[in-house]
């Protein structure tokens, strides 16, 4: 029996984690370790192969706010944490009007972003559009670290050589003459990005802020080879409690096991 077993033998408070994030993994399984949490992973099930988690997990959306919602309420949820992707707006979205519909307490977990450092050379654009766009007319060579999901803006400027890498393979390949295909998980180190970087002569980056370390190596690597980032901002978020960091959730389960 795993300690995530014996608590809901106890009727331990139960826990609905959102994830897809490194942050998510890191969080469930430290309450895994620590037992006194009924916890369920949810993800979204669009990776094919997810890394592996010790804990309960469930995959695939819920049906928008609504969904959640019964969810919530079907499976007595306690606490809600929001530890999805900064990018993954829809989904926090739906998860404050599900938790305050539900009377569900909701925490968000949420990295803090990449500052621009001096060196750095950043374009910074709303969306993946404009990003696409701000690459101009010339023919550049582009490393693009986007979700295989976004790549197909692409298309719009096909005048541009592509390195477009992604966990899962791009299908069908993008309809643009030059494109090239790397399927890798971070995290990266800045060496190896510097030397993919030299090594296809990349003349700018197409990047999300994510924020983290796993994925911040090109922008370190982009830096000390003066090569452009153009840089997508985040989008707005839900106005919910958040805090940046898995020990900050802990203390926030603490205190909120205390208190029911
Ligand atoms: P999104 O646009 O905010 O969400 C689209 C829909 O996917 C949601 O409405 C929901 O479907 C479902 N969904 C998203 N996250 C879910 C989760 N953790 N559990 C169950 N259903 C989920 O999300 P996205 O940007 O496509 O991201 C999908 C997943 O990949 C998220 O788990 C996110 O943390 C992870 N991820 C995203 C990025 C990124 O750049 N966007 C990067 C790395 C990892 P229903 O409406 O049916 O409930």
């Amino acid at each position: 029996m795993n300690a995530s077993d014996k608590s809901r033998e106890a009727g331990a408070p139960r826990l609905l984690i959102l994830g897809g994030t490194a942050e998510a993994r890191e969080l469930a399984t430290a309450l895994q370790a620590r037992g006194g949490f009924a916890l369920s992973l949810s993800l979204a099930g669009r990776t094919r192969n997810p890394l592996p988690s010790d804990a309960p997990t469930r995959s695939g959306g819920f049906g928008g706010v609504e969904g959640l919602e019964a969810h919530l309420k079907a499976e007595r949820i306690d606490a809600l944490i929001d530890a999805t992707h900064p990018f993954a707006a829809t989904m926090s979205h739906n998860a404050a009007q599900a938790a305050r519909r539900a009377g569900v307490p909701l925490l968000a977990l949420l990295r803090p972003e990449w500052p621009r450092q001096p060196g750095d050379i950043w374009s910074e654009v709303a969306d993946i559009p404009e990003a696409v766009e701000k690459l101009g007319p010339a023919p550049r060579r582009v490393l693009v670290a986007l979700g295989r999901n976004e790549v197909r803006a692409l298309e719009a400027a096909p005048q541009h050589h592509y390195l477009v890498r992604s966990i899962d393979p791009v299908e069908p390949p993008l309809a643009v003459p030059q494109a090239r295909y790397i399927e890798a998980r971070g995290p990266f180190a800045e060496e190896d990005e510097h030397a993919l970087l030299t090594a296809h002569r990349i003349d700018a980056i197409l990047s999300k802020n994510s924020g983290g370390e796993a994925t911040y190596g090109k922008i370190a690597a982009a830096r000390a080879l003066g090569i452009e980032v153009v840089m997508v901002a985040r989008p707005p978020r839900p106005p919910v409690e958040t805090v940046a960091s898995v020990g900050e959730v802990l203390a926030w389960l603490k205190k909120f096991g205390r208190a029911l």
